[in-house]
């Protein structure tokens, strides 16, 4: 990696502690990713994303903010980036996905909060990630009890402005989430000076769905009876896709997909024949929480597709791009948020039904619904995904873990006996 230190000490960071992230970070990714065969060349490009994960973005943004730019750091899904374009800011993904920085989020919230809650606290308050420590502003949303809560412990260090997700599809809660849209736009406005214009949302919009249309690209070539990818490079890409500058990310993406094109007209797949195909459902993976995908891959299986805020929900639905006036682009920004199936909302059958039909379309064998622990909404709701995917028949694993290594070989047990179930 090349030298960011100047960068860290100016950002106030624990260099000392830092240091120790920095150390275990390569080793880790090599055993998981490196490690893998027959790999697309264009995974270069991600492999170097991550191994300058503190360095070559965090440098770009910085960059951007000597030259009046504003970072906007969001931990969901239904935080609409293309508002923040709109006015000239940069949006970054935050959410943690390592066990590094739980400790650090345990000082101050419960130790039975979730993982990423933990990590994305902690990541902020020992000052041991760039992206924490640069952010201008952060922007939570009502989704969950403990990311509300923990808003207001991150507000005593930082500033936060949180926006109010309905937790209802009514119609009045769609206009609700566009006004809720407009007061954003009006704070992203004060932050960075700039007034977004229909013009400039309209751009940001087509934007933002350029990203979302080379992700759809890339996970159509997981439907495919021999994927020439693997889940777990698909996983990284979808964790890159959160942080990555979004035009130089949709080039990247689409030039790896005209590798893949070229890769199936070839016959060339990543998974010996046979393998299993594993669907995930459930609570997001943030980078770098390869754990499952490693475990459920190193056992001969394929992961072909994740219904979670780390896979097909993050880019399923587009935008209208045919609206012309700022009022319309807002509530179309709504209509397409607000299709976001997350478990925070009820009734959501919606998202038993998008499972359902990722099944069917990603030819998953079996599924397994995950769980972070202390995750009540996705925990809950996984009794009825299970009951309901059993009812249609599909093989259903329900798992629940966290950052720790400490389940692995248990997982790994588990893991095993269900790809041996689908077998017989
Ligand atoms: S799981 Fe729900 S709360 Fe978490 S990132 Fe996804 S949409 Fe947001
Ligand atoms: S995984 Fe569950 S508890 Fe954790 S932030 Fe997401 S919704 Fe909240």
């Amino acid at each position: 990696m090349a030298d960011y230190r100047k960068m860290w000490e100016d950002l106030n960071m624990d260099l000392e502690t830092h240091d120790l992230l920095c150390e275990a970070l390569p080793g880790a990714f090599g055993d998981v990713y490196l490690s893998q065969e027959n790999r697309p060349e264009g995974m270069g490009y991600y492999n170097f994303v991550v191994s300058e994960i503190h360095g070559v973005r965090p440098a770009e943004l910085v960059e951007a903010q000597k030259k009046g730019t504003k970072v906007f750091g969001t931990f969901c899904v239904y935080v609409p980036d293309e508002i923040v374009f709109a006015a000239g800011g940069i949006a970054t993904g935050l959410c943690g996905g390592s066990q590094f920085w739980v400790p650090g989020g345990e000082k101050v919230l419960p130790a039975a909060t979730c993982p990423l809650i933990k990590a994305s606290i902690g990541a902020r308050l020992d000052r041991t990630c760039p992206f924490f420590s640069l952010a201008d502003i952060f922007v939570g949303e009502t989704t969950c009890d403990g990311k509300k809560k923990a808003w207001e412990i991150l507000g005593q260090h930082a500033p936060v402005y949180v926006m109010d997700l309905p937790q209802q599809k009514r119609a009045k809660d769609v206009a609700a989430w566009a006004d809720e849209i407009r007061a954003f736009l009006a704070k992203v406005e004060e932050v960075t000076g700039k007034k977004v214009t229909a013009e400039s949302l309209a751009a940001s919009i087509k934007l933002i769905n350029g990203k979302r249309r080379a992700l759809q690209r890339l996970y159509n070539f997981r439907k495919l009876p021999n994927p020439p990818i693997s889940g777990k490079d698909c996983l990284l890409i979808s964790q890159i896709a959160f942080y990555d500058d979004p035009t130089r990310f949709a080039e990247m993406t689409n030039k790896l997909c005209d590798e893949l094109d070229a890769r199936v007209k070839d016959g060339v797949g990543v998974y010996a024949k046979g393998a299993k195909r594993i669907l995930f459902t459930g609570t997001p993976m943030a980078i770098p929480n390869w754990k499952l995908h490693h475990v459920v891959e190193t056992e001969g299986a394929a992961v072909v597709g994740e219904e979670t805020c780390t896979g097909i929900r993050y880019f399923d639905n587009l935008v209208d791009e045919s609206q012309t006036t700022l009022d319309g682009m807002i509530n179309a920004l709504a209509e397409r948020y607000m299709k976001i199936n997350c478990a925070c909302f009820t009734p959501n059958t919606a998202r038993i039904d998008d499972i359902k039909r990722y099944a069917e379309e990603y030819k998953a064998d079996g599924v397994i619904d995950i769980n972070l622990k202390f995750c009540t909404l996705y925990d809950v709701e996984g009794f009825t995904v299970e009951k309901t995917l059993k009812e249609d028949g599909i093989p259903v694993l329900g798992l629940e873990t966290d950052y720790n290594d400490e389940d692995a070989a248990q997982l790994r047990t588990r893991v095993g006996a269900f790809l041996e179930m689908l077998d017989a």
